[in-house]
């Protein structure tokens, strides 16, 4: 499906989630599974033998189709029954990218249970915190990755089911050993649509992961930020480089795509520049959806490595999970040729909510607009809505079909997002322009107050990578008696450029004239490497902790 500009505008009038419901078969015939949705739809139809899935590791070369992939998930819901879990249990999925995960994902929704994915560079007390908060029953898992499943600790943990071996102790299944003698026979659960399928950990950029839960129903947003904002269209090759592990991973990397149809690539291994570029030419990747830290290593990489590939069949390419610098935008623009289409959304809103869209001129800088059928807009802190240009809490009005419906075991996390009447209250500050253009600032919590004026970090940190020698920099307030906060910038340098007094004040001056007076860092401090979350998110709260000598809080989620 194509869009223009045009029918933006009339679809943020007129579009209902109503007309997303056609899409579906319970549409017609009542019975709800969001896998049956995404794959046995297809697989049932004369679509079946379309490819569903490409996989490459350093080791295996794989394709699936959708009628493959339902055959092999429903064969692990099998294995599942047959060990006694059922609709509502908590299975975890602990394990690298491989389309084993995928197909157990997918077997674990079909019977009614609640997927747990959870990334597998988590160590013992990461992995214990999410399995104890969620109680977790099951976890599939690999032969070395259990080491790590601290089991007598773990009450409610019943199976581990191991992929890789056929190799058992006690209270383990061998999932080659299972799935070979697996019946062909099953009946997938159908549930409600208001039924969890999956619990997503939010990434720890702010505080303690947050186990959020989410509903069958929200196949109706994934499948129109699919066709809106990814611009997914039949015959794509679609590749979202985010892991399960995080929201982007199954909403954007799984669900979306296949719930219009669309091939799915997985690439296992770690990030190295060329195996990317090599992996988008290999499979002709047309949609491919990357984060922020990722087109930086990309930029850091160079163009040259671009160049010995040909990307020829790239149409469409976004962002999302940080700001996208717009330094960072020129530089795709002139690598890739084509802009990278920043996207907003969180764990809790369950796909994306705020867009760069094909149909819609790209500010660079800017996270784009609402995506059809949300109402997102800024409100002060009582709830009324602030005019364009003015910084605020970015909200969005309840009800949409994907947001969160629980915080596990955290009832009353839950109620503070909802705490102004009607809205839900993301946490992340922003401002409106005149056009309809959303400008992400920073964290509510990471707004910086400097003499009385209110600065977003992001808006320092852009300007400092714009200078040579930045490579990147992660600002935050720091208390003063005269200003009420100063800011400081932490900042690595690129390769070639030496820590220096000079350099500081060259940087400093570099915003002041670039930006702001009030805007330039007063503290900046050279760091090797800025603390980051897994999933590549700069730890602004670690940076103060460290400053400030206060304690760092859960570190679960950050880099070695
Ligand atoms: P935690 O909630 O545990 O502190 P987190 O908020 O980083 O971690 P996620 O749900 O993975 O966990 O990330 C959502 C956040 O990521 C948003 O609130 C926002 O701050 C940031 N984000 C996502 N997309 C964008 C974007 N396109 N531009 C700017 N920020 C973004
Ligand atoms: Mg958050």
């Amino acid at each position: 499906m194509e869009h223009n500009l045009k029918d933006y505008d009339e679809a943020v009038k007129n579009v209902t989630w109503q007309e997303e419901e056609r899409f579906f078969s319970w549409h017609e015939t009542g019975k709800v599974n969001i896998a049956h949705e995404a794959i046995d739809r297809h697989a049932l139809s004369s679509q079946k033998d379309r490819t569903a899935l490409l996989f490459k590791d350093d080791t295996r070369e794989e394709v699936y189709s959708f009628a493959e992939l339902k055959a092999l998930s429903d064969k692990f819901a099998v294995v599942l029954r047959k060990i006694g879990i059922s609709k509502g249990d908590r299975v975890f999925i602990f394990m690298p990218r491989c389309p084993e995960l995928y197909i157990a994902l997918l077997g674990i929704v079909k019977i009614g249970a609640i997927a747990g994915p959870l990334f597998e560079a988590f160590m013992e007390e990461a992995v214990k915190d999410r399995l104890q908060d969620s109680g977790a029953v099951a976890v599939v898992t690999t032969p070395k990755l259990k080491q790590r499943i601290l089991r007598d600790q773990l009450p409610d943990l019943k199976h581990l089911i191991l992929v890789g071996t056929e190799e058992v102790g006690p209270g383990e299944i061998s999932y080659e050993r299972e799935m070979a003698v697996a019946s062909a026979d099953f009946q997938i659960e159908w549930m409600q649509r208001e039924d969890p399928y999956i619990i997503h950990y939010t990434s720890g950029s702010t505080g303690k992961p947050k186990g959020v839960v989410h509903v069958h129903n929200a196949m109706i947003h994934q499948h129109r930020s699919g066709r809106w904002a990814y611009d997914l269209r039949q015959g794509d090759v679609f590749w979202c480089t985010a892991d399960p592990g995080w929201v982007t991973g199954t909403s954007a990397g799984m669900f979306a795509p296949w719930l219009n149809g669309v091939t799915v690539v997985l690439r296992g291994g770690r990030f190295n520049p060329e195996d990317w570029y090599d992996t988008i030419e290999r499979f002709k990747v047309t949609v491919w959806f990357v984060a922020p830290t990722a087109f930086r290593m990309l930029m850091a990489a160079g163009a040259d490595v671009v160049r010995k590939f040909n990307l020829s069949s790239l149409r469409h390419i976004l962002s999302a999970g940080e700001p996208l610098n717009p330094e960072v935008y020129r530089w795709g623009l002139e690598a890739f040729k084509i802009g990278i289409h920043d996207n907003w959304w969180m764990t809790e809103t369950g796909s994306t909510t705020i867009s760069n869209f094909p149909s819609v001129p790209i500010k660079p800088g800017s996270m784009g607009k609402p995506v059809p059928g949300i109402y997102a807009t800024i409100v002060d802190d009582q709830g009324n809505e602030l005019p364009p240009n003015q910084m605020g809490n970015l909200a969005i009005r309840t009800g949409w079909p994907a947001m969160m419906r629980a915080i596990w075991n955290n009832p009353a996390k839950y109620e503070e997002y909802f705490r102004l009447k009607g809205w839900y209250i993301s946490g992340d500050s922003a401002y409106k322009d005149e056009d309809g253009y959303f400008w992400f600032q920073g964290r509510i919590d990471d707004v910086i107050n400097t003499s009385g004026e209110r600065v977003g970090p992001f808006e320092v940190e852009s300007r400092l990578v714009e200078h040579p020698a930045v490579a990147e920099a992660g600002v935050i307030g720091k208390p003063d008696p005269v200003r009420g906060e100063i800011i400081k910038a932490f900042i690595s340098l690129r390769t070639g450029y030496q820590p220096s007094d000079e350099l500081k004040e060259e940087i400093a001056q570099f915003v002041k004239t670039g930006l702001a007076a009030h805007a330039a860092p007063r503290e900046i401090e050279f760091r090797d490497k800025l603390p980051k979350t897994r999933s590549g998110k700069i730890m602004r709260r670690v940076l103060k902790a460290w400053e400030l000598g206060l304690p760092t809080g859960d570190l679960s989620t950050m880099e070695d």
